[in-house]
């Protein structure tokens, strides 16, 4: 069947997938396969502008393509692999950064929100990271970016660095990618408050054990209104009820809906029906996964496989940006 044009996205290599990355971008991923020629690229470049310490960058890089193919990705037909693999991208960053005015960059509420949370690290990394991310996507003549709605403006600024191109050189080679607006549900962590992530250290792991997940939803905090067993509670403000809605059946939620504002289900009772129930929903991954792990070559063999028809595509598109630059 026909598809309906190249979609890109990026993810950060930060090592083992947790449910809020699977079910705010991954999920997505593999479902995108059925429809669109996908290209999806772990930006480790972009991780240097936060990272540090580099030494668990290949190790994470490498966990990441296995938690993909784990999680359905199909490497016979879309592209998987590691940005540096593909050095036309830091040719691209560096003549797009020409068309890209720099007060906007340091304008922008993502680069002042770094400068807030890294005062000691605002590096040259930081302020260029839009156009890296624009280069990224055209690179692979992109027609679409899925993003949440949140990330829309980011999009925004890529395509006016497009047009900034096309028009200072007269020529159509870079492509306008399209925002594909995706339902992101908003996946918070164990802490009910922040979103789900490795760094504030609220996530459930994908791969984590049966006993390990339910440990973790065993901490979950619920209504905080809720303080004694017989006191009823608020599905509506708990994220317990929230990944019910998520990882249980119907009639599930619905009882737990009813009962939990009756005080007829108790929240350790309401944690290990959802324990239950998401172990029961990862344990296809989680045994692809193992599979997987036992055959590392395979693994490094796809993302290898990847980074040449991605330097392909680069390639050509780096011809064009070339000669419509006027380099020599
Ligand atoms: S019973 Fe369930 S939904 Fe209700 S507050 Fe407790 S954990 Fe949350």
């Amino acid at each position: 069947m026909a598809k309906k044009g190249r979609v890109f996205s990026g993810a950060r290599p930060t090592g083992r997938l947790h449910l809020g990355n699977y079910l705010g971008a991954v999920k997505n991923y593999v479902a995108l396969q059925d429809d669109y020629d996908c290209v999806y690229c772990i930006v480790d470049l972009h991780a240097l502008t936060t990272v540090e310490d580099t030494e668990n960058l290949k190790q994470n890089s490498f966990e990441m393509a296995l938690d993909f193919l784990a999680a359905g990705i199909r490497p016979e037909e879309t592209i998987v692999f590691v940005q540096s693999h593909v050095p036309q991208v830091t040719e691209l960053h560096m003549i797009l950064s020409m068309v890209t005015p720099l007060g906007k960059l340091t304008d922008l509420p993502t680069f002042k929100e770094k400068v807030r949370q890294q005062p000691e690290n605002i590096n040259y990394g930081l302020v260029g990271y839009p156009v890296l991310m624009t280069a990224d996507i055209v690179l692979y003549k992109s027609n679409f970016v899925p993003v949440g709605i949140d990330q829309a403006p980011h999009l925004e600024f890529a395509r006016e660095i497009v047009r900034s191109f096309n028009h200072r050189y007269g020529t159509k080679v870079l492509i306008e990618p399209q925002i594909k607006t995706t339902e992101v549900p908003k996946v918070l962590g164990i802490d009910g408050k922040e979103k789900m992530s490795k760094s504030l250290n609220n996530h459930i792991e994908m791969a984590a054990t049966p006993a390990e997940t339910k440990a973790r939803v065993m901490e979950m905090v619920t209504d905080p209104a809720r303080i004694k067993r017989t006191d009823p509670g608020n599905p509506d403000v708990c994220n317990v009820f929230t990944m019910h809605k998520v990882f249980s059946s119907g009639s599930e939620v619905e009882m737990v809906n009813v009962e939990c504002r009756r005080a007829g289900i108790g929240c350790v009772e309401c944690k290990a029906l959802l324990a239950k129930n998401l172990n029961s929903d990862l344990e296809p991954f989680r045994a692809r996964r193992e599979e997987l792990a036992l055959r590392p070559d395979t693994v490094r063999d796809v993302l290898e496989d990847g980074a040449k028809r991605a330097r392909t595509i680069a390639e050509q598109t780096m011809q064009e940006v070339r000669k419509a630059v006027g380099l020599p």
